[in-house]
């Protein structure tokens, strides 16, 4: 199914990156209109969100099945865990060292007007939290509010002992799970048609929305944070696919260009997935077992883009309250970004709010956070593309370790 007929206009692709010109382009000189059109992009979003639980559900149930056995699920489990864990390391090593070089903080006002959110005052992200937020008490109720990680550990666990029900019965359930994830990939392609539509509305409403004005004074930070997200999703990405997963990183960006761009107008790597798949899976073709374990995983707990973001961020902080970190202490901030990014979720925000975890742990003002939310939504959107990116790149990586590209 891979898209190499038909003129140029009708590739999703090109339709994708015509939606982006044209949603900045309209947004910025019609805002009124943009505004109107808005709910276009969350019609899109609530159907690419109505999907995400089942899917999560359906596709690791059946990746770890047709992986087969508790062993081959334990490999890939383990390569992929080393690749989100190291991707996401090096990513906040170069936020790490462009924030020391470039020094965004210094100068900066702090925003003694801007009020912290309730959310960021009342938040609690200690570790024994995130345990027992993994474990549902309640897994419907998870599925009801959508949270995403006690899905994933119920689905690991549901489709590890379904491999070892050997009989007609489990043979039975697994055929059920299949034809259900086959009719949700259905329901996913025709999805997709709109993404153009979805992904204009959404980049219209967002241009409208944030004055450049705000950009501006804020600029040097917004550099950093930018300049740390080119050189991770241009450099050591397409680096680590050209090496490790032996693909060319253009044809590869190509293939999956309308998930990147989803990514980057939805700023949500959960709503994201069901596309990523798709592309992954039908126009990259990459193996279904590996993508429908090693994708769900990633949008959830790799996020190279938002760990980046956080360790410029709390750096900038610092600078703007004029705290100097020494080498432990940014350390320290490594490895709390790290955690903060495995414990965001795949939403909108979710960054901005797991930076607490972060100031917290080397003594630094929340209020902080008050200053850098105004330009938060743009590096959202471009975090999450770079988030969605470096699943997928992990995806080509690991599918290559598992000897079955195609
Ligand atoms: N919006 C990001 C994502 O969905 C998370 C973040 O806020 O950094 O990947």
């Amino acid at each position: 199914m891979v898209e190499n007929s038909g003129p140029w206009y009708l590739k999703l692709h090109w339709q994708v990156l015509i939606a982006l010109v044209l949603g900045a382009v309209v947004g910025s000189i019609l805002p009124g209109f943009s505004m109107k059109i808005g709910f276009l992009g969350d019609l899109f979003l609530r159907l690419l969100k109505m999907i995400i639980i089942p899917l999560i559900f359906a596709s690791l149930v059946n990746g770890i099945t047709s992986l087969g056995d508790a062993k081959k699920v334990g490999r890939i489990g383990l390569r992929t865990f080393v690749y989100y864990t190291l991707t996401t390391a090096l990513a906040i090593t170069v936020g790490l060292t462009m924030v020391n070089i470039i020094q965004p903080g210094v100068g900066l006002e702090i925003g003694v007007n801007a009020e912290l959110p309730e959310e960021f005052v009342t938040a609690s992200h200690s570790f024994d939290q995130f345990l027992l937020r993994l474990v549902p008490d309640n897994v419907i109720g998870a599925m009801a509010q959508g949270e995403v990680l006690p899905v994933i550990f119920f689905a690991i666990l549901f489709g590890l002992f379904l491999t070892t029900l050997n009989d007609g019965r489990g043979k039975a359930v697994q055929e059920v799970i299949d034809g259900f994830l086959e009719v949700i990939q259905r329901m996913t392609l025709a999805i997709i048609k709109l993404a153009p539509i979805g992904i204009f509305a959404l980049l219209a409403r967002e241009v409208a929305r944030s004055g450049l004005d705000i950009i501006v004074a804020l600029g040097p930070y917004f550099l950093t944070v930018g300049a740390g997200l080119g050189f991770h999703a241009f450099v050591t990405l397409p680096l680590l696919l050209i090496i490790l997963g032996r693909r060319s990183p253009l044809i590869y960006a190509r293939r999956v260009l309308p998930a990147l761009a989803t990514a980057f107008s939805t700023a949500s790597s959960s709503a994201t997935l069901p596309l990523s798949m798709q592309r992954a899976e039908h126009e990259a073709g990459l193996p279904k077992g590996v993508v429908s374990f090693v994708l769900p995983l990633g949008a959830t707990v790799n996020m190279d883009g938002t760990a980046l973001y956080e360790a410029v961020a709390a750096l900038t902080i610092a600078q703007m309250y004029g705290v100097s970190l020494d080498l432990p202490a940014q350390i320290l901030v490594l490895f709390t970004a790290l955690l903060a990014s495995v414990g965001a979720a795949g939403i909108p925000m979710a960054g901005l709010v797991m930076l607490v975890v972060v100031l917290q742990a080397v003594g630094l003002p929340l209020e902080g956070i008050a200053t850098i939310i105004a330009v938060d939504r743009v590096l959202d959107m471009a975090r999450t593309a770079t988030n969605v990116w470096s699943d997928l790149v992990g995806t080509a990586v690991i599918s290559r370790f598992e000897g079955s590209t195609s």
